[in-house]
């Protein structure tokens, strides 16, 4: 959409001109235009007394919806292994493909990775795009944008998913504007709508407070990205079969703005709590940040991994690839204790879809207890040595 004026309504009064954010109107012989600037966020709109500013549609022709099939999942792999969020996209993508009645795709990019069409197969998928380049060796947002918005283009799928992993972040608002569609960013639920075959995103808003549902009526194709860990992971079944179908790369040099020289992998200590089956967590009833030394005594006797409320990390106490919730990350581990967590909204998000939830608080009100299926009320630091002790005598 293109926001123009009106030449034969302006009246030259500027105030369009203090509205814009973006300085992107001049006065050319006292009357407003619109430069290359503009971004069509339609703030002159507003501040225009004389109705000589509109938003006019685009006038490109509009797609055919009913030639956009099948669901497709982007299948993120890093070193020739998939990242495991594309399991649980594959999961949630079955179902998703059952219900409207098409084949779950999956698109695959990279340098030599043939061997993982059998696993994306295995996994649920009906059929594989393969896109196999030297320049898609590592990841670049310049060489994956081009080739999967080719894809798409030419193959015309009617959802896609990604990942919120890091990549998925960065390539899918990149490859929903080259195909000019939307995108639905963090969803954590997604469902078909019964009438329309439409898909119903879901995720929170308004800081967590109130959880949005998003269609997409009239683009093609339909996207989401989908946080890590909250979608159940398909099940592996090495029977299943399922076509290759290799792309035509078209990519050249001249297409990639940047390179990757080398990668070099952060040496400090990283947690994986999508993995984890037990997650101790602490939260700012703690203290004092030596209070996570015996969090991880409990976490290792339960072969768990630590994690940690926004106060802890905030406060510089544990860093943030421990944070669970919503700006942190999501779990849903066998076990999961909360140790001095009040149970903000927030961090409920990324951690009520647990098996088990156990909270310690020597608030009785809390509302981490409200999610609880066991809740201790009491000092954390009498609770966890005691926990620990019988731990031992039921080992001994
Ligand atoms: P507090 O709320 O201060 O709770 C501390 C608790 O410890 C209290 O309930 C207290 O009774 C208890 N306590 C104190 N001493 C002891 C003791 N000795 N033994 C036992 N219990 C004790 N938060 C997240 O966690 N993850 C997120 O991803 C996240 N994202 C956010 C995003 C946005 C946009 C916003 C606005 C906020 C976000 N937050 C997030 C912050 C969230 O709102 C809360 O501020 C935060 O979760 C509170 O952390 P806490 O429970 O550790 O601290
Ligand atoms: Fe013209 Fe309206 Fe801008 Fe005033 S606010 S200069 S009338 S377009």
């Amino acid at each position: 959409m293109a926001v123009v004026v009106l030449q034969d309504k302006c009246k030259g009064c500027k105030l369009c001109l203090k509205a814009c954010p973006f300085e992107a109107i001049d006065m050319v012989d006292k009357l407003a235009v619109i430069n290359e600037k503009c971004t069509a966020c339609g703030a002159c709109i507003e501040a225009c007394p004389f109705n000589a500013i509109i938003k006019e549609e685009n006038d490109a022709p509009k797609k055919d919806l009913s030639a956009y099939k099948n669901v497709w999942v982007f299948a993120e792999q890093r070193e020739g292994k998939i990242m495991p969020v594309v399991i649980e996209l594959l999961g949630e993508g079955r179902k998703l493909a059952d219900e409207i009645g098409t084949d779950l795709c999956a698109i695959v990019l990279g340098n030599n990775i043939e061997d993982l069409s059998k696993e994306l197969i295995a996994y649920g998928a009906d059929k594989v795009y393969l896109a196999q380049h030297e320049l898609l060796e590592k990841f670049t947002t310049d060489g994956y944008t081009k080739v999967i918005t080719d894809a798409i283009n030419e193959i015309k799928p009617e959802i896609v998913l990604l990942g919120a992993t890091h990549i998925g972040r960065d390539l899918a608002p990149r490859v929903a504007a080259r195909v000019d569609t939307g995108l639905t960013a963090d969803c954590t639920k997604l469902e078909i709508d019964p009438e329309d075959k439409k898909i119903m995103q879901t995720r929170p808003a308004f800081g967590g407070n109130i959880m949005a549902t998003i269609v997409c009526p009239n683009h093609r194709p339909q996207m989401s990205t989908v946080r890590p860990g909250v979608m159940d992971k398909a099940h592996r079944d090495d029977s299943r079969t399922g076509e290759v179908i290799e792309i035509d790369v078209k990519l050249s040099k001249e297409d990639m703005r940047t390179e990757v020289v080398e990668i070099v992998k952060t040496k400090k200590e990283m947690v994986s709590l999508t993995d984890a089956d037990v997650i101790v967590s602490g939260g700012r009833g703690l203290g004092k940040p030596e209070g996570f030394e015996l969090l991880k005594q409990l976490a290792d006797k339960l072969g768990g991994v630590v994690g940690a409320s926004r106060a802890t990390v905030d406060a510089g106490w544990i860093d943030h690839s421990h944070q669970v919730g919503q700006t942190g990350t999501t779990v849903k581990p066998k076990i999961y204790i909360a140790c001095g967590i009040s149970g903000a909204i927030q961090h409920l998000a990324g951690m009520q879809s647990s098996d088990i939830i156990i909270a310690i608080n020597k608030n009785a009100n809390a509302p981490i207890f409200e999610v609880a299926d066991f809740g201790i009320v009491g000092d954390l630091y009498d609770v966890v040595p005691a926990l620990m002790d019988a731990l031992d005598r039921a080992e001994d």
